[in-house]
């Protein structure tokens, strides 16, 4: 599990102004600490913001270095916390991913390290994503 900061030090940290909206999407994933897709998040606040404020709303974390896109096997887009070393427009994140085939959630795995991957001359790796399945560990325990 990650440290993460409160939800204001985000907001502070990446400029932005603190709505009742950006606060209740923040804490929904610091309490959860998985990924979570727009219907996750609806779920979660969808009484009190309707569909396209939490749209807009991810969008804008996502473009500000807070949320990152994380594949899922269903195709179905989630985000997740960014470290705190992720800028505006320029994400580094480097880690595996991980779905349990149980829960079905999404975990993010720092820290592991990547193999080195070497490839053929002349391909240049832009983009890549790391995705295993499995059980995680609450539900193996
Ligand atoms: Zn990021
Ligand atoms: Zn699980
Ligand atoms: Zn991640």
């Amino acid at each position: 599990m990650h440290n993460f900061p409160p939800p204001t030090e985000f907001l502070k940290k990446h400029d932005l102004r603190k709505t009742p909206c950006r606060m209740a999407i923040l804490e929904s994933f610091l309490n959860t600490q998985t990924a979570l897709s727009h219907q996750n998040i609806e779920e979660f606040v969808g009484e009190e913001f309707d569909r396209v404020t939490i749209y807009r709303t991810l969008t804008a974390f996502e473009e500000k270095g807070i949320l990152h896109k994380v594949p899922d096997m269903s195709g179905q887009t989630k985000y997740a916390l960014c470290e705190s070393n992720c800028e505006e427009h320029q994400h580094k994140e480097n880690h595996v991913h991980f779905k349990c085939q149980k829960c079905e959630n999404v975990y993010c795995l720092s820290q592991i390290q990547l193999p080195d991957l070497h490839l053929p001359q002349g391909y240049k790796v832009e983009e890549a994503e790391f995705l295993l399945s499995g059980t995680c560990e609450k539900c193996n325990f």
